[in-house]
């Protein structure tokens, strides 16, 4: 059996390969990153998914140790002045408090207008924002067994306790599902939950398989990273073979069981262990499906997607979403522009089997709703990009194509404007409204 090791700030200078393979410099770089954002790494990652001689530029370190680049310069230069320096404890947490303030710690008005209520109280560990699913955070799963650069949770990770969703009530959620028959699909999600052990996971799922309570949910769902991150909690831990009986109880009680895995880079389905992992959960009759964002540094190109989703066909896994890098924490350095996604996302579309184009995107997961990017076109002497909502805040603009100017530079919504002609996007009409009413 394998033991879990896990690295961060205090100790990854005991890492042999870090040891071996990182000069002083580089090592303090981390240190000054890994004092403003979260760092955890783990001996699977390190010994299985890292290739030490390809550092920095291997993909599985870029995507598990900080980089430098990840802070602007100034920000930088100002926490390495303190930290190098012995500045003292408070000054550093000052410094670094205002840094992470002004990395948009809250994209997406996730905090503001996704938490739903029940009875005039806000149901925390809920996010409620498409009729059809919720997402719950069980509050156990808010840490993962290795954290990503990029992540747009990181804000979960570092301790604010008010930046934190949390719920430990498993009945305030059927109480919650009960009263919104129009749930088909519960989203567990983190964190990771799949950090949770059995006994907690028992207590958060079996509640939700009893149709006489919820009879119109269908599927439930568990995003997680830890296919690649840890793969063992699926064959050799001690624990694996009840977490597959547990997957078949809820494929016998009828219900769909999805697990969301997050993939980024064709290495992470090498390794033999993550391999039999998704043999063995497949075996329970829970299906897989994959979804990650196109990140500069980590997978920007269309080679690395199209090995990445034909092999995930040939796994048995159905691809899922690209996303975007979300306007967040360390965006700058992991964003790559729509465009480029957008040609990344086409190009391997091309080059695989039909089976993976069950893939959707590129796209945004914004405050309005998903957005694909479609495709760049000439209309009447303009260069246009088409969007479209793959999900929307407002169920009608499901499906909805509209325009914005082209340009090569944009990394987000935010970034664009609305074809020649047009002051605002369609669903910008009653848009603060429309935010309050979802609630
Ligand atoms: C992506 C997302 C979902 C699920 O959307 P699907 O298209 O069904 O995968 C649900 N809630 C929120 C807030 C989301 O961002
Ligand atoms: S697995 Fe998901 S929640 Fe965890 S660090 Fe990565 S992106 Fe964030």
């Amino acid at each position: 059996m394998q033991k879990y090791k896990s690295f961060g700030i205090r100790n990854f200078r005991n890492i042999p390969q870090v040891q071996a393979r990182l000069s002083e410099e580089e090592k303090k770089e981390i240190e000054v990153i890994g004092a403003v954002l979260p760092f955890r790494t783990n001996n699977f990652i390190v010994d299985e998914l890292i290739d030490w001689d390809n550092i920095p530029n291997d993909p599985m370190f870029q995507l598990t140790f900080p980089q430098k680049g990840m802070l602007i310069p100034e920000h930088f230069k100002q926490v390495s002045a303190l930290l190098w320096n012995y500045g003292s404890e408070k000054d550093v947490r000052y410094t670094v408090n205002n840094i992470r303030e002004q990395l948009n710690p809250h994209p997406s008005g996730q905090m503001d207008y996704n938490v739903p209520f029940l009875d005039g109280q806000e149901v925390k560990g809920l996010q409620h924002k498409y009729e059809d699913t919720v997402l719950f955070f069980p509050s156990q799963a808010q840490t993962c067994h290795a954290y990503c650069t990029y992540c747009f949770r990181w804000p979960q990770f570092i301790g604010n306790e008010e930046l934190k969703f949390q719920t430990g009530e498993i009945d305030l959620l059927i109480r919650y599902l009960k009263r919104h028959p129009e749930v088909t699909d519960v989203l567990i999600t983190g964190g990771d939950p799949m950090i949770m052990n059995v006994e907690r996971l028992k207590q958060y799922i079996i509640p939700l398989l009893d149709s006489s309570v919820l009879p119109n949910l269908q599927t439930i769902r568990i995003g997680t990273k830890s296919l690649s991150y840890w793969p063992y909690k699926y064959t050799t831990d001690i624990e694996s073979d009840d977490l597959m009986r547990l997957f078949e109880t809820v494929v016998n009680a009828n219900k769909n069981l999805a697990i969301m895995a997050h993939i980024n880079h064709p290495v992470e389905l090498r390794p033999g262990a993550v391999q039999e992992a998704i043999r063995r959960i497949l075996r329970t009759g829970a299906q897989i499906r994959t979804q990650a964002p196109v990140m500069n540094h980590i997978n920007n190109s269309s080679k690395i997607w199209k090995d990445l989703w034909n092999e995930q066909v040939r796994l048995g896994c159905v691809p899922y979403y690209m996303f975007i890098a979300r306007d967040t924490g360390a965006q700058n350095y992991f964003a790559v522009p729509l465009i480029d996604a957008l040609r990344i996302f086409s190009k391997s579309y091309q080059d695989i089997s039909g089976l993976a184009r069950t893939a959707r995107g590129p796209c945004m997961s914004t405050t309005p709703g998903k957005i694909q990017i479609l495709g760049a076109a000439d209309e009447g002497g303009e260069s246009l990009l088409m969007l479209k909502f793959l999900r929307a805040r407002r169920k009608e603009w499901t499906d909805k194509i509209f325009f914005a100017k082209y340009d090569d530079q944009s990394i987000w919504l935010d970034d664009l404007t609305p074809a020649s002609g047009f002051e605002h996007f369609f669903y910008e009409k009653d848009y603060s409204e429309t935010l309050l009413n979802n609630r």
